[in-house]
Protein backbone atom coordinates (compact mmCIF):
# COMPACT_ATOMS: atom_id res chain seq x y z
CA UNK A 1 0.00 0.00 0.00
CA UNK A 2 1.27 3.74 -0.63
CA UNK A 3 2.01 4.57 2.76
CA UNK A 4 2.80 1.41 4.51
CA UNK A 5 6.00 1.84 6.97
CA UNK A 6 5.39 6.00 6.69
CA UNK A 7 4.19 7.29 10.24
CA UNK A 8 1.87 10.41 9.40
CA UNK A 9 0.62 12.36 12.50
CA UNK A 10 -2.73 14.49 11.61
CA UNK A 11 -3.32 17.47 14.00
CA UNK A 12 -7.24 18.47 13.96
CA UNK A 13 -7.99 14.74 13.65
CA UNK A 14 -11.21 14.93 15.84
CA UNK A 15 -13.78 15.77 13.44
CA UNK A 16 -13.99 17.15 9.79
CA UNK A 17 -11.18 17.15 7.15
CA UNK A 18 -8.37 16.02 9.75
CA UNK A 19 -10.90 12.86 10.38
CA UNK A 20 -10.85 11.93 6.75
CA UNK A 21 -7.37 12.54 6.38
CA UNK A 22 -6.73 9.75 9.25
CA UNK A 23 -8.86 7.64 7.94
CA UNK A 24 -7.75 7.31 4.49
CA UNK A 25 -4.24 7.50 5.07
CA UNK A 26 -4.88 4.37 7.57
CA UNK A 27 -5.94 2.65 4.77
CA UNK A 28 -3.65 3.66 2.56
CA UNK A 29 -1.59 1.23 5.23
CA UNK A 30 0.05 4.52 7.34
CA UNK A 31 0.24 3.99 10.93
CA UNK A 32 -1.38 7.55 12.15
CA UNK A 33 -0.91 9.65 14.99
CA UNK A 34 -4.25 11.71 15.26
CA UNK A 35 -3.80 14.83 17.42
CA UNK A 36 -6.31 17.21 18.67
CA UNK A 37 -7.65 18.46 22.40
CA UNK A 38 -10.67 15.97 22.75
CA UNK A 39 -8.94 12.79 23.60
CA UNK A 40 -12.41 10.68 23.97
CA UNK A 41 -13.25 11.65 20.25
CA UNK A 42 -9.40 10.74 19.08
CA UNK A 43 -9.76 6.93 20.84
CA UNK A 44 -12.87 6.01 19.07
CA UNK A 45 -11.75 7.37 15.27
CA UNK A 46 -8.46 5.39 16.44
CA UNK A 47 -10.30 2.64 17.89
CA UNK A 48 -12.34 2.29 14.59
CA UNK A 49 -9.06 2.46 12.13
CA UNK A 50 -7.62 -0.48 14.17
CA UNK A 51 -10.63 -2.51 13.84
CA UNK A 52 -10.97 -2.13 10.43
CA UNK A 53 -6.83 -3.59 10.15
CA UNK A 54 -5.21 -0.45 10.34
CA UNK A 55 -2.44 1.06 12.58
CA UNK A 56 -3.86 3.84 14.92
CA UNK A 57 -2.47 6.41 18.10
CA UNK A 58 -4.25 9.16 19.24
CA UNK A 59 -1.87 12.17 21.53
CA UNK A 60 -3.43 14.78 23.09
CA UNK A 61 -2.83 18.23 21.56
CA UNK A 62 -3.63 21.81 21.84
CA UNK A 63 -1.82 23.45 19.08
CA UNK A 64 -2.54 27.01 20.84
CA UNK A 65 -0.19 25.84 23.29
CA UNK A 66 3.91 25.75 22.23
CA UNK A 67 4.51 23.08 25.33
CA UNK A 68 1.43 21.02 24.51
CA UNK A 69 2.72 20.37 20.49
CA UNK A 70 6.63 19.65 22.12
CA UNK A 71 4.92 16.86 25.05
CA UNK A 72 3.06 15.48 22.09
CA UNK A 73 5.41 15.19 19.43
CA UNK A 74 7.90 13.64 22.12
CA UNK A 75 4.68 10.98 22.91
CA UNK A 76 5.44 10.22 19.32
CA UNK A 77 7.94 7.58 18.92
CA UNK A 78 10.26 6.53 15.89
CA UNK A 79 10.45 8.34 12.69
CA UNK A 80 7.65 10.77 11.84
CA UNK A 81 7.47 11.12 7.65
CA UNK A 82 4.24 13.41 7.53
CA UNK A 83 2.94 16.19 9.09
CA UNK A 84 -0.51 17.28 8.10
CA UNK A 85 -1.36 20.63 9.59
CA UNK A 86 -4.94 20.32 9.52
CA UNK A 87 -6.56 21.86 13.04
CA UNK A 88 -8.42 25.13 12.53
CA UNK A 89 -11.56 27.45 13.53
CA UNK A 90 -13.37 29.82 11.23
CA UNK A 91 -14.02 32.40 13.94
CA UNK A 92 -15.81 34.83 12.13
CA UNK A 93 -18.04 37.85 11.76
CA UNK A 94 -17.83 41.38 10.51
CA UNK A 95 -14.86 43.04 11.72
CA UNK A 96 -16.47 45.55 13.14
CA UNK A 97 -18.02 43.26 15.59
CA UNK A 98 -14.78 40.85 16.11
CA UNK A 99 -13.32 41.17 19.42
CA UNK A 100 -9.72 41.36 19.63
CA UNK A 101 -9.63 38.32 21.92
CA UNK A 102 -11.62 36.27 18.86
CA UNK A 103 -9.43 37.70 16.73
CA UNK A 104 -6.31 36.44 18.69
CA UNK A 105 -7.48 32.99 19.27
CA UNK A 106 -7.94 32.67 15.24
CA UNK A 107 -4.03 33.74 14.58
CA UNK A 108 -3.36 31.53 17.82
CA UNK A 109 -4.86 28.59 16.11
CA UNK A 110 -4.63 28.93 12.50
CA UNK A 111 -0.69 30.51 12.05
CA UNK A 112 0.72 30.23 15.87
CA UNK A 113 -0.44 26.83 16.21
CA UNK A 114 1.07 25.68 12.20
CA UNK A 115 4.00 27.27 13.13
CA UNK A 116 4.57 25.20 16.39
CA UNK A 117 3.38 21.98 14.71
CA UNK A 118 6.25 22.48 11.61
CA UNK A 119 8.60 23.59 14.32
CA UNK A 120 8.17 20.27 16.35
CA UNK A 121 7.91 18.68 12.93
CA UNK A 122 11.31 19.60 11.40
CA UNK A 123 13.15 18.97 14.53
CA UNK A 124 12.31 15.80 14.62
CA UNK A 125 12.97 15.18 10.10
CA UNK A 126 15.78 17.37 10.09
CA UNK A 127 18.15 14.33 9.90
CA UNK A 128 16.13 12.37 7.62
CA UNK A 129 14.04 14.44 5.90
CA UNK A 130 10.14 14.65 5.65
CA UNK A 131 7.05 16.06 4.38
CA UNK A 132 4.53 18.83 6.29
CA UNK A 133 1.20 19.43 4.22
CA UNK A 134 -0.61 22.81 5.50
CA UNK A 135 -4.18 23.22 5.43
CA UNK A 136 -5.06 26.68 4.43
CA UNK A 137 -7.82 27.81 2.58
CA UNK A 138 -8.79 29.42 -0.51
CA UNK A 139 -9.79 32.30 1.46
CA UNK A 140 -5.77 32.61 1.94
CA UNK A 141 -5.57 33.45 -1.75
CA UNK A 142 -8.89 35.13 -1.86
CA UNK A 143 -11.33 37.36 0.32
CA UNK A 144 -14.66 37.00 1.47
CA UNK A 145 -17.06 39.34 4.05
CA UNK A 146 -17.26 38.64 7.10
CA UNK A 147 -14.16 36.49 8.11
CA UNK A 148 -11.41 38.66 8.30
CA UNK A 149 -9.75 37.21 10.65
CA UNK A 150 -9.71 33.91 9.51
CA UNK A 151 -8.45 34.69 5.71
CA UNK A 152 -5.78 36.47 7.32
CA UNK A 153 -4.64 33.63 9.00
CA UNK A 154 -4.94 31.54 6.26
CA UNK A 155 -3.37 33.90 3.89
CA UNK A 156 -0.25 34.18 6.77
CA UNK A 157 -0.58 30.30 6.34
CA UNK A 158 0.00 30.12 2.44
CA UNK A 159 3.18 32.68 3.11
CA UNK A 160 3.97 30.33 6.24
CA UNK A 161 4.69 27.59 4.00
CA UNK A 162 6.47 28.98 1.50
CA UNK A 163 8.86 30.66 4.14
CA UNK A 164 9.29 26.92 5.70
CA UNK A 165 9.91 25.61 1.96
CA UNK A 166 12.76 28.00 1.67
CA UNK A 167 14.35 27.37 5.28
CA UNK A 168 13.66 23.31 5.49
CA UNK A 169 14.76 22.34 1.90
CA UNK A 170 18.47 21.79 3.15
CA UNK A 171 17.30 19.35 5.47
CA UNK A 172 15.15 17.48 2.78
CA UNK A 173 11.95 18.72 4.22
CA UNK A 174 9.34 19.88 2.00
CA UNK A 175 6.65 22.26 3.03
CA UNK A 176 3.72 22.43 0.96
CA UNK A 177 -0.23 24.26 1.28
CA UNK A 178 -3.05 22.56 0.18
CA UNK A 179 -6.30 25.08 -0.15
CA UNK A 180 -9.35 23.59 0.01
CA UNK A 181 -12.54 25.43 -1.56
CA UNK A 182 -15.93 24.74 0.39
CA UNK A 183 -16.10 21.30 1.47
CA UNK A 184 -19.41 19.70 2.41
CA UNK A 185 -19.17 18.44 6.25
CA UNK A 186 -21.75 17.95 9.05
CA UNK A 187 -20.90 21.39 10.77
CA UNK A 188 -21.72 23.45 7.34
CA UNK A 189 -23.82 21.31 5.81
CA UNK A 190 -27.35 23.20 7.41
CA UNK A 191 -26.06 26.27 5.76
CA UNK A 192 -25.45 25.02 2.34
CA UNK A 193 -29.06 24.10 2.17
CA UNK A 194 -30.24 27.38 3.18
CA UNK A 195 -30.95 30.40 0.52
CA UNK A 196 -27.38 32.10 0.75
CA UNK A 197 -25.48 28.72 0.96
CA UNK A 198 -27.31 27.86 -2.24
CA UNK A 199 -26.34 31.32 -3.90
CA UNK A 200 -22.96 30.92 -2.94
CA UNK A 201 -22.51 26.83 -4.48
CA UNK A 202 -23.73 28.94 -7.76
CA UNK A 203 -20.76 31.13 -7.40
CA UNK A 204 -18.71 27.66 -7.85
CA UNK A 205 -17.79 27.26 -11.47
CA UNK A 206 -18.66 23.83 -11.20
CA UNK A 207 -21.93 24.62 -9.29
CA UNK A 208 -21.14 21.92 -6.31
CA UNK A 209 -19.62 21.50 -3.01
CA UNK A 210 -16.32 19.85 -2.59
CA UNK A 211 -16.67 16.41 -0.92
CA UNK A 212 -14.03 15.13 1.51
CA UNK A 213 -13.21 12.65 -1.08
CA UNK A 214 -12.60 15.28 -3.15
CA UNK A 215 -9.02 16.26 -1.20
CA UNK A 216 -7.83 12.86 -1.21
CA UNK A 217 -5.51 12.71 -4.48
CA UNK A 218 -3.94 16.29 -3.74
CA UNK A 219 -3.36 15.41 -0.47
CA UNK A 220 -1.59 11.69 -0.72
CA UNK A 221 0.38 13.56 -3.81
CA UNK A 222 1.67 15.56 -1.10
CA UNK A 223 2.56 13.25 1.50
CA UNK A 224 3.82 10.99 -0.93
CA UNK A 225 7.95 10.84 -1.77
CA UNK A 226 6.56 11.08 -5.42
CA UNK A 227 6.47 14.54 -4.95
CA UNK A 228 9.96 15.15 -3.74
CA UNK A 229 10.42 17.92 -6.55
CA UNK A 230 7.78 19.79 -4.99
CA UNK A 231 8.11 22.22 -1.62
CA UNK A 232 6.60 25.44 -1.31
CA UNK A 233 3.91 24.61 -3.66
CA UNK A 234 0.18 26.28 -3.25
CA UNK A 235 -2.67 24.03 -4.43
CA UNK A 236 -6.11 24.73 -4.58
CA UNK A 237 -9.24 22.05 -4.04
CA UNK A 238 -12.20 23.97 -5.05
CA UNK A 239 -14.34 23.28 -8.33
CA UNK A 240 -12.51 26.68 -9.73
CA UNK A 241 -14.17 29.38 -7.10
CA UNK A 242 -10.78 31.06 -7.41
CA UNK A 243 -11.35 31.41 -10.96
CA UNK A 244 -15.13 32.85 -10.31
CA UNK A 245 -16.02 35.37 -12.85
CA UNK A 246 -15.45 39.39 -11.73
P1 LIG B 1 -13.72 21.00 12.20
O1 LIG B 1 -14.24 22.04 13.15
O2 LIG B 1 -14.57 19.85 11.85
O3 LIG B 1 -12.36 20.41 12.77
C1 LIG B 1 -11.39 21.23 13.35
C2 LIG B 1 -10.39 20.34 14.06
O4 LIG B 1 -9.39 21.17 14.63
C3 LIG B 1 -11.01 19.52 15.18
O5 LIG B 1 -10.47 18.22 15.14
C4 LIG B 1 -10.55 20.24 16.44
O6 LIG B 1 -10.37 19.28 17.48
C5 LIG B 1 -9.20 20.79 15.99
N1 LIG B 1 -8.77 21.94 16.77
C6 LIG B 1 -9.38 23.14 16.89
N2 LIG B 1 -8.68 23.90 17.75
C7 LIG B 1 -7.62 23.16 18.17
C8 LIG B 1 -6.55 23.39 19.07
N3 LIG B 1 -6.42 24.55 19.74
N4 LIG B 1 -5.64 22.41 19.25
C9 LIG B 1 -5.76 21.23 18.61
N5 LIG B 1 -6.75 20.94 17.75
C10 LIG B 1 -7.66 21.91 17.55
O7 LIG B 1 -13.24 21.82 10.91
P2 LIG B 1 -12.91 21.35 9.42
O8 LIG B 1 -12.64 19.90 9.37
O9 LIG B 1 -13.94 21.92 8.53
O10 LIG B 1 -11.56 22.14 9.15
C11 LIG B 1 -10.28 21.53 9.23
C12 LIG B 1 -9.26 22.47 8.57
O11 LIG B 1 -9.60 22.64 7.20
C13 LIG B 1 -9.20 23.86 9.18
O12 LIG B 1 -7.87 24.32 9.20
C14 LIG B 1 -10.04 24.67 8.22
O13 LIG B 1 -9.71 26.03 8.24
C15 LIG B 1 -9.67 24.01 6.91
N6 LIG B 1 -10.64 24.22 5.84
C16 LIG B 1 -11.90 23.71 5.91
C17 LIG B 1 -12.80 23.92 4.87
C18 LIG B 1 -14.18 23.38 4.90
O14 LIG B 1 -14.94 23.68 3.95
N7 LIG B 1 -14.59 22.58 5.87
C19 LIG B 1 -12.39 24.68 3.68
C20 LIG B 1 -11.04 25.16 3.70
C21 LIG B 1 -10.21 24.91 4.75
P3 LIG B 1 -10.61 19.52 19.06
O15 LIG B 1 -11.78 20.46 19.20
O16 LIG B 1 -10.87 18.13 19.56
O17 LIG B 1 -9.32 20.08 19.56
Amino acid sequence: MAFSNKTIVVTGASSGLGEHFARTLAADGAQVVLTARRRSKLEGISDEIIAAGGKALSVEMDVTDASSVEEGFAAIDGRIDVVINNAGISGGGPALRTPPEEFGSVVDTNLKGVFHVARQAALRMQDEGGAIVNIASILGLRVAGGVAAYTASKAAVVQLSKALALEWARYGIRVNALCPGYIETSLNADFFATEAGQNLIRRIPQRRLGQLSDLDAPLRLLCSDEAAYMTGSVIAVDGGHLVSSL
